[in-house]
């Protein structure tokens, strides 16, 4: 897509959502000078499946596709980045102004760090924290430990944050997996994390689990290379507001949409766990 194309929606999209935008001019995972490219990520039959409109295509794919050049961040991961800084920061008072600097902080260098599954680019700097707890699930390799997140091999308040991106849409029940996340967070540990969500629409359940069954509810539809239908990328849940809800229930709870245009299509879900004193 051409960058005329993406100014052009970027203007489509301030009509329609009455918002500004910021266009990031250093990325602020990698502090190079942001060179964006453009690939389109969201094929047709996934775009069908999920029933988007043609703007919300768009939006993911921008979520996806748009991409730092040099250290491949998508503006998921340069929110979701930007994100755990400002925690880190608001609650420990610190300054680190790009992700690549976060593994040379001594305060967060003393946390301990849950990485659910590969969180892309932002792996590359976790995997040097001397207290990080990273897990693959159904991890054959050696060194990268297994975690199941209806199921987790934690203790009860083990860490200060957890960490995790576009994974509970394929978890069968993420009811359980909130619950086990809470019990692994200490009090006041917060999880901070994104899935695929569309605010205007209700949850859709595609997929449940029966015992060691998968039942389809919808047609089986699939993140990642659509058409390689990969086991653990099979979408359980398209998260709508609904979501929300149930994560106000558990936690504290904030969704932060960074302002403007990055912010609008890769919001990012923090929530702290309650005090005991609740
Ligand atoms: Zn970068």
């Amino acid at each position: 897509m051409k960058f005329k194309q993406i100014l052009e929606d970027i203007e489509n999209l301030k009509t329609e959502f009455a918002t500004l935008y910021d266009f990031v001019h250093i990325c602020p995972i990698c502090a190079n000078f942001l060179e964006v490219i453009h690939n389109d990520i969201i094929c047709d039959e996934l775009a069908k499946d999920w029933n988007l409109s043609p703007l919300q295509k768009r939006f993911f794919n921008y979520r996806e596709g748009c991409q730092c050049k040099n250290c491949s961040s998508s503006m998921r991961a340069m929110n979701l980045g930007k994100v755990i800084m400002e925690i880190v920061n608001l609650k420990y008072n610190q300054n680190i102004q790009f992700f690549k600097d976060i593994i040379d902080n001594k305060q967060f260098r003393q946390l301990s760090i849950a990485e659910v599954n590969n969180c892309g680019p932002l792996h590359h700097y976790l995997k040097r924290h001397p207290n990080l707890s990273y897990s693959e699930f159904n991890s054959t390799i050696s060194g990268i430990s297994s975690e199941n997140l209806m199921k987790l091999s934690y203790k009860n308040d083990t860490f200060c944050l957890v960490i995790m991106s576009d994974v509970l849409e394929h978890v069968p029940d993420y009811n359980i997996a909130l619950t086990e996340i809470n019990r692994v967070l200490k009090t006041q540990g917060v999880f901070i994390f994104t899935v695929p969500y569309l605010i205007e629409r209700p949850t859709v359940i595609r997929a449940k689990k029966s015992k060691e069954e998968t039942i389809n509810i919808k047609k089986g539809s699939y993140h990642g290379d659509y058409f390689s239908k990969q086991k653990d990328l099979l979408v359980f849940y398209e998260f709508g507001y609904d979501f929300v809800f149930k994560l106000k229930k558990m936690f504290k709870t904030s969704i932060y949409a960074h302002t403007g245009y990055s912010g609008l299509i890769a919001s990012i879900f923090v929530c702290e766990k309650w005090s005991s004193l609740r």
